[in-house]
């Protein structure tokens, strides 16, 4: 195409992200023949990719002149995957009709057309469905480096706890879990339908046991009733938080002596908050966990957790967020006001929501 079209920002706001968002068209800066050009299949609305608008991300984009605006602006959105149109005559690794994400944060998904300068600034997700590898890059990628990239497994009677069990990520790390051999309990909020959202997440993705943030909270419970959910000899290694206030230190004291805690998501609002005798009697680690710095730092542990996430995928150990996501399709012919109207509608829902060419 001669004109892409694309959701860009200049500017940002806390209160009402979407309002600063627009639709631009314009031409591709460079010679087409000589970039890796891309078509958008679909991209999710990510927490981060609000909070970038908000303007409170710690990451972000470099707002430029190369698309025409007359106010430096950034193409929003972090992740999604497209479809390889046309490559330069050298390049060998990529060809037209690859399926591809974006290696790096920041490159400004929300759009229908792409370029990149290399091949490698991509990763091929050939095999995977649509919503697999629209999402695969941000809480794929957590969930098997939160999962992976701190506990040698030994794959005997061992555990990780974490909280908000209902979450993307956390649906991706018991399956990841499962498949390496250990063992999940998955706290999630009390409901009126616990007993059946607790037998989707143990049945569809593998949790080894759902409790509820009361029984989590709950010092009874932990003395009488877990031990025997855990079984003998059981290992309690790693607590994934993503909540914080009291479900973190609940979760926390669940773990054994010298154990790790990673925190990743606030999604309470609240802080971190541990418990003294914790760190000084039990040994407890608490560390922060940043899937983009990560990333940016170790680019290939990116490119190793896909390939092996697609393994996964492919065994059947891993099974398509499809049925959690909430898609708005987006015809190619649609106008601008309609694209832009899909996005932020988008931004203001609930749950994953992706926007499909
Ligand atoms: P989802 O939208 O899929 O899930 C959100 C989860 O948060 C649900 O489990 C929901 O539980 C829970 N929740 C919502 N509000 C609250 C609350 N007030 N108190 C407790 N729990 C709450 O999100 P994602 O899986 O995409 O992301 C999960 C978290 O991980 C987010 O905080 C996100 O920013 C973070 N994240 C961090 C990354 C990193 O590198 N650090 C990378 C990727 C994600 P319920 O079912 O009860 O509503």
């Amino acid at each position: 195409p001669s004109q892409f079209r694309s959701v860009i920002y200049s500017s940002h706001s806390l209160e009402d992200a979407p309002s600063v968002l627009s639709v631009h068209r314009y031409t591709p800066k460079g010679d087409l023949s000589n970039l890796v050009v891309v078509r958008t299949l679909a991209f999710p609305i990510n927490p981060s990719d609000v909070n970038q608008l908000q303007g409170v991300y710690p990451s972000k984009p470099e707002k430029t002149l190369d698309y025409g605006t007359e106010e430096p602006s950034a193409i929003a959105g972090n992740e999604g995957v497209f479809e390889v149109l046309s490559v330069p005559s050298h390049e060998t690794s990529l060809k037209a009709g690859d399926w591809v994400i974006p290696l790096d944060a920041n490159q400004g998904t929300w759009s229908d057309h792409r370029v990149f300068k290399n091949a490698s600034d991509l990763i091929k997700v050939n095999g995977l469905d649509l919503y697999t590898a629209a999402t695969i890059g941000v809480n794929g990628v957590t969930a098997y480096q939160l999962v992976h990239n701190y506990i040698n497994w030994t794959g005997n009677n061992e555990w990780l706890i974490q909280n908000a069990g209902t979450s993307g990520v956390s649906k991706i790390v018991t399956q990841v879990a499962k498949a390496a051999g250990v063992k999940t309990l998955s706290v999630i909020r009390d409901r009126d339908n616990f007993e059946q959202v607790a037998k989707n997440l143990e049945d569809k993705f593998g949790a080894t046991k759902v409790i509820s943030e009361s029984q989590n909270n709950d010092k009874v419970f932990g003395k009488q009733a877990l031990p025997a959910i855990l079984g003998k000899d059981a290992r309690v290694r790693l607590a994934l938080n993503s909540v914080g206030g009291k479900s973190s230190s609940s979760i926390a004291r669940k773990l054994e002596r010298d154990a790790l805690m990673l925190t990743y998501g606030g999604m309470s609002k609240q802080p971190v908050t541990l418990p003294t005798s914790l760190h000084i009697f039990k040994g407890l680690t608490s560390k922060g966990f940043w899937v983009t710095e990560n990333c940016r730092r170790e680019p290939q542990t990116k490119i190793d957790a896909i390939r092996e996430l697609i393994q996964l995928y492919k065994n059947g150990a891993l099974v398509s967020p499809k049925d959690e996501i909430i898609a708005t399709g987006v015809d190619p012919q649609a106008s601008d006001s309609e694209l832009l109207q899909a996005v932020r509608g988008g931004i203001k829902s609930p749950g994953k929501q992706v926007i499909v060419f």
